[in-house]
Formats: structure tokens, sequence, C-alpha cells
């Protein structure tokens, strides 16, 4: 079904639809009638459209600004440039860990921890639309057991912050919410007029989000089997692993993924994750992910970063439940990132299958480990992500990418004005 419509025809006004069935569009029919860059976040689907302009993290990127409010200042120089601002970094795990969770069940257990203890009246937190694994419906969770069956990622664009309406229409003050960076950026920009008395903000990492129809392609063409599909993750290892019913694990190594099949990363991911600059989350009052952590991925070992008094709140919330190690960190991302900046100018035709499996076994060999990792991977982001608002949008560029972007990849200025034939600084 076809969304398109001649640019003089008048808008005509169209009932709200159900969240369950957003879930399930495709990209050119939910983002239909809003900016370029949109995520989804749910301000635009609910009450809360008129905030949109203040808050769209696609219209003016204000994360600087509320960094300062939240912290009384901006990133420092090192890691924070790439974490976000962070008093604590822990590596942990739920002890016993959660049976079906995306991980150990952090998250969701901190969900349903914060009810049990009265600390809020409401969750908003992402189940899966009913008859899908993966395509995801944002509710607000009442009880312990309502957020613990949300457990699991539905790796797709979801609508969260619709639900803020059904916060607002039912009265409740206190709450928590569970959400990614674009829309912890929109909640964050109108936070003070909610009329909340506490907001405890959950955050998880995320790139390269995708809608749910495109999942599924993705699906198609990653796994032999993708119907079966119950769990995947993009893994510390250079390889996604999928997880099927039957309990069997499929690797596919990154370098064998053949993004072409589906057209191309403009195919498959929107352009407003192509425009993100925020993968960890920097705005959350704490950050639960795993990119961080050790493998295996099997003893489903977490990281977080602990970035205000709330989140540390948060975590000694979660404290008695859960085991702790030291980080590890190892290679040198540096080393290989001239090269993907050479790629990312002129993509390589895909290598013969023996050379990709020799590529697959040093990345797995040598390439970095742990916080290393994080970092190797959040710079690729930041890098693709810039050069890809200043080849498709570049008059957005001045509102869109947060000074931090260009401080945390300022040690490649000289490779990038190599290879692009222009500063990596901003434009004066
Ligand atoms: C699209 C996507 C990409 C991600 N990419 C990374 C990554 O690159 N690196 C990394 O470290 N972590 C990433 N994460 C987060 C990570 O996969 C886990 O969600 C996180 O570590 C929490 O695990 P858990 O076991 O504690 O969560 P669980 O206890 O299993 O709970 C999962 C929580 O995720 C929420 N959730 C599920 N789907 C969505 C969604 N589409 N939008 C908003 N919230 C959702 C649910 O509300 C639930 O509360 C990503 C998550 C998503 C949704
Ligand atoms: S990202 Fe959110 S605020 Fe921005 S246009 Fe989309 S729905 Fe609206
Ligand atoms: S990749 Fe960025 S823009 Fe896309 S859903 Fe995740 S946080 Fe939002």
């Amino acid at each position: 079904m076809s969304t398109a419509r001649s640019p003089k025809a008048p808008r005509q006004p169209q009932p709200p639809r159900q969240l369950a069935e957003i879930a399930l569009l495709a990209r050119e029919e939910r983002l239909a009638g809003r900016p370029k860059l949109c995520s989804d976040c749910g301000i635009c689907t609910g009450e809360l459209r008129p905030f949109m302009a203040q808050s769209c993290v696609f219209v003016n990127n204000r994360a600087e600004e509320i960094e300062r409010r939240l912290h009384g200042r901006n990133r420092r120089d090192g890691d924070e440039l790439l974490f976000g601002i962070y008093r604590e970094l822990r590596v942990f795990r739920m002890n016993p860990p959660v049976p079906d969770a995306q991980w150990s069940g952090a998250v969701t257990s901190l969900g349903a921890l914060l009810l049990e203890r009265g600390l809020v009246e409401g969750v908003i937190t992402t189940a899966a639309a009913p008859g899908t694994r993966f395509a995801p419906l944002p509710i607000l969770a009442r009880t312990p057991d309502e957020v613990r069956a949300t457990r699991g990622n539905k790796p797709c664009l979801a609508p969260t912050l619709d639900i803020l309406t059904q916060v607002r229409q039912s009265g409740l003050r206190r709450i928590a919410y569970i959400g990614t960076g674009c829309q912890v950026h929109a909640l964050r920009a109108i936070e003070d007029q909610l009329g909340l008395e506490r907001l405890y903000v959950i955050g998880i990492p995320c790139t390269d989000n995708t809608t749910y129809p495109d999942l599924q392609r993705f699906l198609q063409v990653v796994s032999r089997s993708p119907e079966t599909v119950v769990h995947h993750e993009f893994m510390q290892d250079f390889r996604i692993w999928l997880k099927h019913e039957d309990g069997s694990i499929e690797k596919v190594n990154f370098v064998d993924l053949d993004v072409s099949k589906l057209g191309g990363e403009l195919g498959v991911f929107p352009p407003a994750c192509l425009s993100c600059f925020d993968y960890q989350n920097g705005l959350s009052d704490l950050t639960i992910g795993y990119m961080g952590a050790p493998l295996p991925p099997t003893e489903r070992w977490q990281w977080t970063l602990i970035r205000t008094e709330r989140g540390a709140e948060l975590y000694q919330l979660l404290r008695p439940y859960v085991e702790e190690r030291e980080p590890i960190s190892g290679g040198d991302r540096t080393r290989g990132m001239p090269v993907y900046i050479q790629m990312l100018r002129k993509p390589p035709r895909r290598a013969p299958w023996p050379i990709r499996q020799l590529v697959a076994f040093i990345q797995r060999r040598s390439g970095p480990k742990g916080l290393e990792f994080a970092r190797s991977v959040i710079e690729m982001k930041l890098l693709r992500n810039l050069q890809f608002v200043r080849e498709r949008h570049g008059r957005l560029e001045r509102r869109i990418v947060p000074g931090y972007v260009y401080r945390a990849l300022a040690r490649y200025a000289d490779v990038y004005r190599r290879e692009f034939g222009r500063e990596l600084a901003p434009p004066a």
C-alpha cells in the first residue's frame, strides 16, 4: 500500500492509528507527513505532537544543552566523548540471569523492582505486538510482571513516547521510562513540561535500527531459517549470533553479511538512524547494554554507564541481585580506523569467500575487545553518520550534529582530510 500523495492535495485529518498497527508498517507509511529524518520516537503519534519542534533530535540536537542541565558540564576529553558523561562504569550480570531476556535481564528487572518498591506507578517499556516476536508495542506497565513480560529486544523503531499521552490521561506522576537515545533526547527536552513528580530514565544503547518489515527482510537474508529466530545480537566477536526455537545457534560473520541484497545500508536503515549520534544514550540516568562487556555471550555479562545521581540510585536498587567483574579492554582500535575511513570513501567490492573467512578470523583474534570494542564501534558509527549527514542532509549539519562528535573524531582529522578532501571540523 502506498501513501504517496500529490504535494498539492489537501491533507485529510487522519484518525490516530493503534500502536500495534503502526509497529507493522513499512518505513514510507509510518513516517509519511513527517520530516525527512524521523525515528518514530512517538512524540508525533500522540498528544505531544505540538512539542515536536522543541524535542526532536533531528530538528535541533540539544544534547549538549541538556548535558549541562543534567551534569552542569559537557563531556570531558577521553572516554566520555564516546560513552557520554558517566560517574561509574560497571560490568555485571543478574545473578542468576533471567531466562529469555536479551542479555541477563537487568533492564526489565530494574523496571519491575521500581514498581515492587512503590518508587514508580508505571513503567514505559516495549512489548511485542500480538502475533509477532519482534514487532515493538510500547506499553505502560503497571505491575512488575507486566514489565518482566517485556524482556527481550524488539529490534525495530518503537514509538515509546506515544505512551506519555496515556501517562497524562491516567494522572500518573512517578514513572520510569525505558528507551533509546533519540527517544530519551525528546523526553529530556520536554521533561519539565510533563508535570511529573519523578522520572527514572533507563537507557539502552541503540544503533542501526529499522522498521519491522525491514527487520524481516534482514533476517531472510542473514539466516538459514528466519522464521525460527527467537533472539539475535551483533556480538563483540564480529559475528551475528542468531538463536533458533530449537536452541541451536547460527553465527554469521559481519563480513559475510551481503548488504547489497538489502539495497545497501540505506535500503534497510532509516535515514534518521544513519544521522544518529547517540549510540550510548548519553542523556539517560543509566545506560545498560552489552557491547563493553566481555564474551562469551552465554555468560551474559552486561555493562552499565551510571550517569546521574538517580542512575546511582537505580544501580543500588539492582545491586543485591547482580554479580560484578572487572571490565576488560584489549587491542588498539585506532589502527583500524584509517582503513575504515578509506573504505567509507570508496567501498571495496565484496571479497571472495576465503578472504572473508580470513578477515573474520583476524577480527576475532586480534580485533578490539571489551571497552576497546565499544570505543571502536561507536567511533565508526559517529564517522559513518557524520559523513551520511554531510552527503545527504548537509544543510542540517549545524543543527543535528553535536559538538562532541568533532571532538571525538579529531584524532582522525588528517586521514579524513586526505580521503574526503575537506576538513573534519564543522563548517565555520
Ligand atoms: C534496536 C536495538 C539496538 C541495540 N543495539 C545495541 C548495541 O549495539 N550495543 C549494546 O550494548 N546494546 C544494544 N542494544 C541493547 C541491548 O541489546 C539490550 O537491550 C540491553 O543490553 C538490555 O538487555 P537486558 O537483558 O538487560 O534487557 P531485558 O531485560 O531483556 O529488557 C529489554 C528491554 O528493552 C526494551 N526494548 C526492546 N525493544 C525495544 C525497542 N525497539 N525500543 C525501545 N526499547 C526496547 C524493552 O522495553 C525491555 O525493557 C540494542 C537494543 C535495541 C532495541
Ligand atoms: S523523531 Fe519523534 S519528534 Fe522527530 S519527527 Fe519523528 S516522531 Fe516526531
Ligand atoms: S539508531 Fe539512533 S535514531 Fe535510530 S532508533 Fe536508535 S537511537 Fe534512535
